[in-house]
């Protein structure tokens, strides 16, 4: 028995047209990286002692990649490494922010701890913070062919039931065709996460998702991503540094006895 080559049988892969792109890498507003170290700092002249801080970073409905701003939510207990994050508490400072304004990250600080990585908890946290916040960043990706085996076309008032039988998915059209491809939008969404440190440091990922919206093929990726700084012309005033300290003073919460089951190392 001879074997045939079976190359040609080898499926072709399907038509993709890309029509957007996810970000690559981190846009950011001096004035809002000057914030979120202002806010570490804050909290170590208030507090004189250095805690772990979230906020979330936000952008313009018309430009979401690029972080504006950060908004300092009510921290719940600020110990090392214990901030989590609930949809719940996303949901009410989302709906605490002007209409044009959305959420599209999340930022810490490790404070004065020389752990300059994400730890377990923070991998938690990005994907709550990248459910919540897909539905405001998705942008169609690319149109993609969904490989049909046995599409059956029909013609709309000519089949019977005994057509229907046949095929696993059927086309049914308002005139006679002899080919159809059936392309799916593939929806992309990211959210960004931003750890910072006392003396200066940052370390950035872009949390992605990708779902094509009928086959519900759904991919998500983390990656390591560089950050650019962008001058948007607003810079910290000294009135801002006030505002700053009295919300820093409201919202964070140092627990410094904590019970010692809530105490999650790194
Ligand atoms: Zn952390």
């Amino acid at each position: 028995m001879r074997f045939k080559d079976l190359s040609h049988l080898k499926r072709p892969e399907p038509l993709t047209i890309t029509l957007g792109n996810l970000p690559q890498h981190i846009l950011m507003a001096k004035y809002a990286k000057d914030k979120a170290f202002k806010i570490s700092e804050r909290v170590g002249v208030i507090f004189e002692k250095s805690f772990e801080w979230y906020g979330f970073t936000l952008a313009n409905n018309d430009h979401p990649e690029l972080i504006t701003d950060i908004g300092l939510p009510q921290n719940d207990l600020n110990l090392q490494d214990y901030t989590t994050l609930g949809s719940q508490r996303i949901a009410e400072f989302q709906e605490s922010l002007p209409e044009d304004v959305l959420i599209n990250g999340w930022i810490h600080s490790h404070g004065d701890l020389n752990y300059k990585h994400f730890s377990n908890t923070d991998e938690k946290n990005h994907l709550t913070v990248l459910d919540f916040v897909a539905a405001r960043t998705r942008k169609p990706l690319a149109k993609k062919e969904i490989a049909i085996q046995d599409l059956v076309l029909l013609e709309k008032d000519r089949f019977v039931e005994k057509d229907l039988k046949k095929g696993s998915i059927c086309l049914i059209t308002d005139g006679p065709i002899t080919e159809a491809k059936i392309m799916e939008t593939i929806y992309g969404s990211f959210c960004y996460s931003i750890v910072i440190g006392d003396k200066g440091w940052h370390e950035q990922e872009i949390h992605c998702r990708e779902m094509g919206i009928l086959s519900e093929h759904t991919t998500v990726r983390s990656q390591t991503a560089n950050i650019e700084f962008v001058d948007t012309g607003r810079s910290l005033s000294q009135d801002d540094i006030r505002a700053l300290s009295d919300e820093v003073e409201k919202k964070i919460k140092p627990h410094t006895d904590p019970p010692p089951e809530l105490i999650e190392r790194m």
